[in-house]
């Protein structure tokens, strides 16, 4: 599967200097589209808050904010820990939360390291919001798949026809929030695999149709239209169902 553009971002970077050091911290850490859907399903991986705990998870997170005249290196070591923190408290899922709409992810609380890491207890307010926001996707991810499953029991070309339309509003859904930025289309790939695992595919054979379908023809910056939409939808439920539908979605 593609990951999000780092290529690409590298072209937009004109105000993001020195970008090796954020793709090399990037590879580094656990990130969400290495994730299989059973870590990040919000109906397996339970997650406990409220105020108070939206209050301790600042309290933690402020001493960890680098001096306000540190370097990019600080503030990507800054961002690691956090991972680190989020994920030992509250599970993998987690590791998403700076998954930002700049990068071609769904949270618009952050951008990058450069914008986003600041004076500790407004950086620590913001991870706070990254983290809900982060969760708020997951859970309305899973409500999208129920309600865009193919019932049991359906035949081929049933079920082909519920696959091609459920392709096209996951990612029709994906290109609203993340405005179609520099490497949407990675969290594109990452949904529509989840999706396919949450019917019941493995993951490796969900990654294969889903990178085949879409064939590279997903580009940063540019919303696909809808007839590129429909063409990969078709190629997933043909590819899956080895049958067309015939009825409008
Ligand atoms: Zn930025």
């Amino acid at each position: 599967m593609t990951r999000p553009g780092f290529v690409d971002i590298i072209g937009q970077l004109f105000c993001h200097v020195r970008l090796r050091g954020y793709t090399t911290s990037v590879h580094q850490q656990l990130r969400a589209w290495s994730l299989s859907w059973s870590e990040v399903d919000p109906g397996q991986n339970a997650f406990a808050w409220d105020d108070d705990e939206g209050d301790r998870l600042a309290a933690l997170v402020a001493p960890m904010a680098p001096p306000a005249e540190a370097d990019r290196m600080e503030n990507f070591r800054f961002m690691r820990e956090v991972t680190e923190l989020l994920t030992a408290r509250y599970g993998r899922w987690a590791c998403g939360w700076d998954w930002s709409i700049h990068n071609g992810g769904p949270v618009g609380a952050w951008c990058c390291d450069a914008h986003s890491v600041g004076e500790a207890e407004e950086t620590a307010a913001r991870v706070v919001d990254c983290v809900l926001e982060w969760r708020d996707w997951l859970e309305d991810t899973a409500e999208r798949f129920e309600r865009l499953a193919p019932p049991p029991g359906a035949d081929a070309e049933d079920r082909s026809w519920h696959l091609e339309r459920a392709a096209t509003r996951l990612v029709t859904a994906v290109v609203d929030r993340t405005q179609a930025e520099a490497g949407w289309y990675g969290l594109a790939e990452t949904t529509l695999a989840w999706f396919l695992s949450s019917t019941g595919l493995g993951p490796e054979d969900a990654e294969k149709a889903v990178d085949a379908a879409i064939g590279g023809r997903f580009k940063s910056w540019a919303a696909p239209t809808p007839t590129l939409l429909d063409a990969v939808g078709e190629a997933l439920a043909v590819s899956l169902t080895g049958r067309g539908s015939y009825r409008e979605r």
